[in-house]
């Protein structure tokens, strides 16, 4: 997706230990009308997979799913961080470890909101080692709902989760492929295969 990748390239950060900042307009700041479109481009790409649900993971998954959720017409549902008490009896759980933040959290979602006939688009800002999507693969497959694929605004190509995700026979579609964060330099995939 042109428009992401020349953001990207324009205001991407590259820290320390692969991690890429991009917080002028997905993690902090959020732009709209980007999001907008990649709201579109995952519409698009999914369009024939019978989705019923999209489903995220708080905080940043949350823009690009909402707005993919406008434009198919289906309600958008995010895993929670914490598993709020009361919810206890009454929740698929996963257990997610952040490598961003190296922590683990327990994340949940309530049986209330989805169920063993939904069609799940999973979308997530960022993929890395996997760990997110995996632990929400694992939250779609405890309802015996279907996973209808993995949508990804930037995929870190060098690290392991897309090889994991597409390995266990997934769909991944992702906007932005990263082959490189080398001497802080974003190489997309497409110009590291040139
Ligand atoms: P994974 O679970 O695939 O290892 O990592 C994905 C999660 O970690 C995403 O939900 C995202 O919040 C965060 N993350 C991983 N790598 C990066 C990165 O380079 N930059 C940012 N901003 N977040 C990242």
């Amino acid at each position: 997706m042109q428009l992401l990748l020349e953001k990207i390239r324009q205001q991407g950060i590259v820290l320390p230990n692969n991690v890429l900042k991009v917080d002028s307009f997905i993690n902090h700041q959020m732009d709209p009308q980007l999001m907008k479109e990649i709201g579109k481009e995952f519409a698009r790409r999914f369009q024939n997979e019978g989705v019923t649900k999209i489903l995220t993971i708080e905080s940043s998954g949350i823009a690009p799913a909402i707005m993919t959720a406008l434009v198919m017409n289906v309600p958008v549902i995010f895993a929670k961080k914490r598993k709020p008490l009361t919810l206890t009896e009454h929740a698929y759980t996963s257990s997610v470890y952040s490598y961003t933040k190296q922590e683990t959290n327990i994340i949940s979602v309530s049986k209330d909101y989805l169920k063993s006939n939904d069609t799940v688009l999973i979308i997530d800002d960022f993929l890395a080692n996997g760990e997110a999507a995996l632990g929400l693969i694992n939250i779609v497959n405890e309802a015996q709902a279907k996973v209808a694929g993995i949508g990804i605004v930037i995929e870190k190509s060098f690290q392991e989760g897309a090889k994991k995700i597409t390995n266990k026979g997934y769909r991944l579609e992702s906007l932005a492929r990263i082959a490189s964060l080398e001497n802080g330099t974003v190489t997309f995939y497409h110009e590291h295969s040139l």
